[in-house]
């Protein structure tokens, strides 16, 4: 049993363990564990929209706010029925302003074989779809899936192989090989960079993170959203080794100059 397992076992053992048929139809795509959702507008994709999180990643972000999401034991069982009644529940607000459903998380890929199945209602229903992905299991979403999206928030979290394997735990290829997909595909990418002070910050970082994005064609802007303290309290809760205690909010001035270093290649950046 690796260090990770025996940590899992002994915190987060499930009171109700799923029963065989519920994990066969996870495992089927008819099922999923979900963390929580909300409705929202404009920071998950355009208009209102419904955000579900789904509970999983396999990466493990140091300045990550939500590090419960990132286990499956914390996410609740729902049926692909069940998700699909509250998403359809909201269709003609979406109509009104431009919205539609956001798969966020925990990383949403990491459930591919549901969202599928969720997305292709979606777009029988002419409901916008989005991704809120890291894109490490890109891989998991094939050529013939690339139609069921309409857009992808694309995590950049670091622009060097070495930094983003330290920020993250696993390696920056394979981001890179699903935005570049994506893009061959022709679905609008939004960046994502969550700048964080002598973590994610570095002239080296944003460099690199400017090529990879500044090849995309389909790439819109890139959002840059300022660390912050707020998932702090859940690290501690969890007994997980929070390596960010000390770590400030980044400054007016740090913020700017990330912008100017991308909007000097020609990238279009929002900050908030
Ligand atoms: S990819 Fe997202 S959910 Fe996963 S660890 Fe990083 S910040 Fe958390």
């Amino acid at each position: 049993m690796t260090e990770l397992q025996t940590f899992r076992k002994a915190h987060f053992t499930r009171k109700t363990p799923l029963t065989k048929d519920q994990l066969a139809a996870i495992r089927a795509g008819d099922a999923c564990w979900l963390h929580s959702w909300d409705t929202s507008s404009e920071i998950n994709g355009p208009g209102t929209r419904i955000t579900l999180f789904m509970a999983g990643c396999e990466l493990r972000c140091q300045y990550c706010h939500n590090p419960d999401s990132v286990f499956t034991e914390f996410g609740q069982f729902a049926t692909l029925d069940e998700v699909w009644e509250r998403v359809k529940r909201y269709k003609k607000v979406y109509e009104y302003t431009g919205g539609g459903v956001t798969a966020s998380g925990g990383e949403p890929t990491f459930q591919w074989n549901f969202l599928r199945k969720l997305f292709t209602r979606a777009k029988e229903e002419g409901i916008h779809t989005t991704l809120d992905s890291c894109g490490y299991l890109g891989r998991l979403v094939k050529d013939e899936d690339m139609d069921l999206i309409d857009l992808v928030m694309l995590d950049l979290k670091e622009g060097t192989p070495e930094g983003y394997k330290q920020t993250t735990t696993r390696r920056l290829q394979p981001s890179v090989d699903f935005g570049d997909r994506l893009d061959k595909a022709g679905i609008t990418l939004w960046g994502r960079y969550v700048l964080v002070p002598g973590l994610t910050d570095s002239d080296a970082s944003i460099e690199g993170i400017a090529d990879i994005a500044s090849r995309w064609t389909h790439l819109d802007h890139i959002d840059i959203l300022p660390f912050h303290q707020y998932g702090r309290d859940k690290w501690h809760e969890l007994g997980l080794l929070y390596q960010l205690e000390d770590t400030p909010e980044p400054t007016k001035a740090e913020v700017a100059r990330a912008r100017s270093m991308f909007e000097e290649r020609g990238i279009a950046v929002k900050t908030y």
